[in-house]
């Protein structure tokens, strides 16, 4: 089938595919790039991953963990019918605290091959990742993996994505055999048996169907048929008709489905036993999207309807905020989207970036048109997951790195400065755990914080600082596991030991009352005298909206120059709320009035005047604390929801839902991060070890009064 290719080769973006492999943690999503990568011919021999080897995990703590952390791009090309396609990977991560590796990934993807394992048919990560996709609208082909273990079931597989995903799948493949006498597939579009003859997929035979399968395929391709009817008229009336269905027909009726996320094709495999990896490569070929086929939708900023575009991507133009497009062809002027920042120990910092319209070239110069700068592109990388290869130029469609970067952020646009355009960002959530960590070896304070700064330019969920007043460093955090992850890194990339602190709920404060204040500053003893005088209003804003100025200023009882003096001692004093010293978010602060003096008001005198009147302001407008609100979820057998619904409760949980899940519960609820520290061994005690819970960061929320002071009086200490 496919041999080692010149990609230059592949010049027609109609030939392109840019995918993902999302899964559920242990569902296989390594072993399956892996097994593509050695198909495609650019790798020579098979690593799995219990082996330590596995090209994708290429960091070292991913590998003993078993989880892939981290995005990496990956080039590899396939010959289906002697045309040759493109294949740009980007390997998304299983594990719940990834989620904004999975979103951000999930972004730059134009469709994906979701893998389930099939013993276990849908996890709850994977229903997570699922409607993850569908938000990006990224069309999805379905992997029932493991075939070959005992116990594993591909119809009931099927029948969980049915009931937990959509109604809209149905199988393309059958397996032929299954656990150790899993063999071949039958592919119902063909209507062929493809009978694997080694362990290696070395070779397949294509033969019809045995005769004892026959009527379960007839059945099956039925389906697949009136699935297809669904989506294409003529199919339909063919169907209707009696008339037999061309392959052809159908592989065309399909396509259109699945572009349209009308039709998820189900297909059979193995990919440790390397069976069904190379079916799934040419049906990848077959239905996914090539970048001209993916749809994008953007809000108009007036009318707030969702319009969606097609072969084009919509943007903002910065000079005007009107919406504005560009053709995914490299005859418009170029755009992409940086989706992933790196630092590499030999090149330095890599800013990985998809090409969405027009070409780049190495040498020259590109506008972030996010931040306003201009930026050298020194050189481009097309990734793979170990080695790299150098290019003078990428075009529409490309997924490559470049290197020389210096403050590009992960979300921003890149683009032709004469032609700006900003495409939608990416959001991250705000850390919402922190330890206190110190190297064992205080020699290595300063290699410590240049470590820290590389981790956060690579990950923007992940923070570091320097407490002002205590002079430790913390770090912060999606949860536990995240900043586990980190020390680790620490540990073996940078020879760094660190003693980590208890964790700590990243608190917020805010106001929940509207109130005035007036600040005076004035001090005229001897020589120079300070004067600023200032009255503020503040007002609560909804959650999320953050620090808001107003200037309301009139007549000019406070001067110009001194407003944004005003403005910068405020954000200075919001970092430390009056309460506990948490940050304050979501308040807007607005300057009604003020007086100055000739001689004795400077910007400093307003400054220092912004930075305590915004405090002692707070202090009239009832501030509260905010915590961080986990969604957490449990599965667990059905004798043991009572216990952890109980616990639950005994944490200021609140239950949202309870799912069926095959024949597992699944609890659904809410709680404040701070009762969740242990909440892992707490479960695994409470259910003989049976409970696998997960959480992640939902939403900030008030705490309660009496909880409050005891956090106060914590934090106090
Ligand atoms: P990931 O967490 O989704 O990346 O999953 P991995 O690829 O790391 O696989 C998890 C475990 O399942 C590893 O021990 C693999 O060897 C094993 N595995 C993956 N695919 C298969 C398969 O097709 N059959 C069997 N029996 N095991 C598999």
């Amino acid at each position: 089938m496919a041999g080692v290719i010149d990609y230059s080769k592949v010049k027609d973006t109609h030939f392109y595919r840019n995918i993902g492999i999302i899964a559920h943690v242990d569902a296989g999503k390594t072993t399956t790039t892996e097994r593509i990568l050695f198909f495609t011919g650019r790798k020579h021999k098979t690593g799995e991953v219990h082996e330590g080897a596995a090209e994708m995990d290429f960091m070292d703590q991913e590998r003993e963990r078993g989880i892939t952390i981290q995005s990496a791009a990956t080039t590899a090309f396939w010959e289906l019918h002697g045309q040759t396609y493109r294949f740009n990977i980007i390997d998304t991560p299983g594990h719940v605290d990834f989620t904004a590796e999975v979103e951000r990934s999930l972004r730059v993807l134009d469709g994906a091959v979701v893998v389930f394992d099939g013993k276990m048919g849908v996890e709850p990560q994977s229903s997570k990742v699922w409607f993850q996709a569908e938000k990006y609208r990224v069309p999805r082909m379905c992997y029932i993996n493991k075939l070959d273990n005992i116990g594993a079931d591909f119809y009931k597989s099927y029948d969980s994505i049915n009931e937990h995903l959509t109604d809209k799948a149905v199988p393309i493949s059958l397996p032929i055999g299954i656990e150790s006498d899993f063999h071949g597939l039958i592919d119902l579009v063909q209507f062929k048996a493809l009978i694997h003859k080694d362990d290696e997929g070395k070779v397949i035979d294509v033969v019809d169907i045995p005769e004892e399968l026959k009527e379960n395929a007839t059945t099956w391709r039925n389906k697949l048929i009136e699935a297809a009817a669904d989506v294409d008229d003529a199919v339909a009336e063919k169907y209707l008709d009696g008339q037999e269905i061309s392959a052809s027909e159908l592989e065309a009726a399909i396509r259109a489905g699945v572009l349209s996320s009308k039709i998820f094709p189900v297909m059979a495999g193995s990919s440790l036993r390397n069976k069904g990896v190379q079916a799934m490569l040419d049906n990848v070929c077959r239905y996914l999207p090539s970048p001209h086929d993916k749809y994008f939708a953007k809000e108009d900023p007036e009318t707030h309807e969702e319009k969606v575009y097609k072969d084009q991507i919509p943007g903002t133009d910065p000079n005007t905020g009107e919406t504005i497009t560009r053709q995914l062809n490299d005859t418009e002027p170029f755009a992409g989207l940086v989706f992933k920042l790196a630092v590499d120990p030999h090149v330095g910092n890599l800013a990985f970036f998809r090409v969405y319209s027009g070409k780049l070239q190495s040498g020259t110069y590109v506008y972030n048109s996010t931040s306003g700068g201009k930026e050298r592109v020194g050189r481009i990388l097309m990734m793979h997951a170990n080695h790299r290869e150098e290019v003078k130029e990428v075009r529409a469609g490309d997924i490559a790195a470049i290197v020389g970067f210096k403050d590009t952020k992960t979300g921003n646009t890149i683009c032709d400065e004469n032609k700006p355009i900003v495409l939608e960002g990416i959001n991250f959530a705000e850390p919402v755990v922190r330890f206190a960590i110190e190297p064992k070896t205080k020699s290595d304070q300063e290699k410590l914080s240049e470590a820290l700064a590389k981790l956060v330019s690579e990950d923007p969920t992940f923070k570091a600082e320097t407490d002002s007043e205590t002079g430790q460093v913390i770090i912060a955090g999606m949860g536990e596991l995240h900043l586990d992850i980190k020390v680790d890194i620490l540990k073996r990339e940078y020879g760094i030991e660190v003693n980590v602190g208890k964790p700590q709920v990243a608190y917020r404060e805010t106001i929940t009352a509207s109130g005035e204040h007036r600040e005076l500053l004035k001090k005229q003893s001897g020589g120079a005298g300070q004067y600023a005088d200032i009255a503020f209003v503040l007002k609560p804003l909804e959650r999320g909206e953050g620090y808001k100025f107003v200037d309301s200023i009139k007549g000019g009882s406070i001067p110009r120059e001194y407003i944004p003096a005003i403005d910068k001692g405020i954000q200075e004093s919001i970092t430390a709320g009056p309460l506990g010293g948490y940050p304050v978010v979501d308040v807007q602060a607005e300057i009604v009035d003020g007086s100055y003096h000739e001689v004795d008001s400077n910007t400093d005198t307003f400054r220092t005047c912004a930075y305590y009147g915004f405090k002692n302001a707070m202090k009239a407008c009832n501030p509260v604390l905010l915590e961080p609100i986990m969604t957490v979820t449990i599965n667990a057998p059905e004798e043991y929801v009572g216990a952890c619904t109980g616990y639950l409760s005994s944490k200021r949980g609140i239950v949202k839902n309870l799912l069926q899940r095959g024949k597992t519960k699944e609890i659904i609820a809410e709680a404040p991060l701070s009762e969740l520290f242990g909440y892992v061994s707490d479960l695994r005690n409470l259910t003989s070890g049976t409970a696998a819970p997960n959480m992640e960061p939902s939403h900030y929320a008030e705490v309660p009064k009496n909880i409050m002071e005891k956090v106060l009086v914590d934090s106090a200490k």
